[in-house]
């Protein structure tokens, strides 16, 4: 199962990912996360991207599609695995159709978390990690069953993603609107695309794509 997660920023495609990780055990590939990562370990790539990230603007596609095409050609994708956060431009859109049929894959369906607008500056403001496994929680949406205590690892601290302001939401969304939204029209044309309301809660989100993933 090849999986592409769409939306915009705080729709929940992490969330989402998350869980369908657990359920299928195939692997999450985030380039929001592998860039942080490239980030944070100083590579040439973090050193390019950090400035572009932290104004919320996009990476260059040249850059997120290597990073992308190594990573698939690990081991653990060869059952599948989950896009979240790529492609997020038409050319990066056409690269991954490039890729894939050059290692004769394709794309089994891609997820669109439809949200509103209103309720992303919440989201995302409020979102945060356990510092020590990456689990995901929010201020007032999604706490931990003992406040301060990781439900997953049962770490103590958390770490909140320095792009995750208000000031940086509206950037974001602008290049939400004018890269990625073209990829719905994209996908639907292919009859790839499936939708489901991302303002329902975390679980009521998870059975909907739950529904999807067992027609496939
Ligand atoms: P969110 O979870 O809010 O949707 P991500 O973690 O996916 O955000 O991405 C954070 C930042 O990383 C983006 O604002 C962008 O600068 C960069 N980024 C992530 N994925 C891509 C991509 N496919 N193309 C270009 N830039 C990307
Ligand atoms: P994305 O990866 O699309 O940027 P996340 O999965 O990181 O979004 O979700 C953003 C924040 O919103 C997180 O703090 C998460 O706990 C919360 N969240 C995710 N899905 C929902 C939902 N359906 N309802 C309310 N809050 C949600
Ligand atoms: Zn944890």
């Amino acid at each position: 199962m090849r999986l592409i997660l769409l939306g915009p920023p705080g729709a929940g495609k992490g969330t989402q990912a998350h869980r369908i990780v657990e359920k299928y055990g195939i692997p999450q590939l985030s380039t929001g996360d592998m860039l942080r990562a490239a980030v944070a370990a100083g590579t040439e790539v973090g050193k390019k991207a950090k400035a572009v990230m932290d104004a919320g603007n996009l990476v260059s596609d040249d850059i997120v599609i290597a990073i992308v095409s190594e990573r698939i050609d690990q081991d653990d994708c060869s059952k599948g695995f989950i896009l979240d956060g790529f492609p997020r431009t038409l050319v990066q859109a056409d690269a991954t159709e490039k890729m894939l049929a050059a290692k004769g894959l394709d794309i089994s369906a891609v997820i669109e978390i439809r949200v509103d607008d209103a309720v992303l500056a919440d989201r995302i403001a409020g979102r945060y990690t356990c510092a020590t496994c990456g689990t995901g929680y929010h201020d007032e949406n999604l706490k931990p069953a003992v406040e301060g205590v990781c439900d997953k690892c049962g770490g103590t601290t958390f770490k909140r993603r320095p792009d995750d302001n208000r000031e940086t939401v509206r950037t974001r969304l602008q290049a939400y609107y004018k890269e990625t939204s073209p990829l719905i029209g994209y996908y639907y044309a292919k009859g790839k695309l499936k939708g489901v309301d991302g303002m329902k809660d975390i679980d009521a989100v998870s059975a909907d794509i739950e529904a999807i993933l067992s027609t496939l």
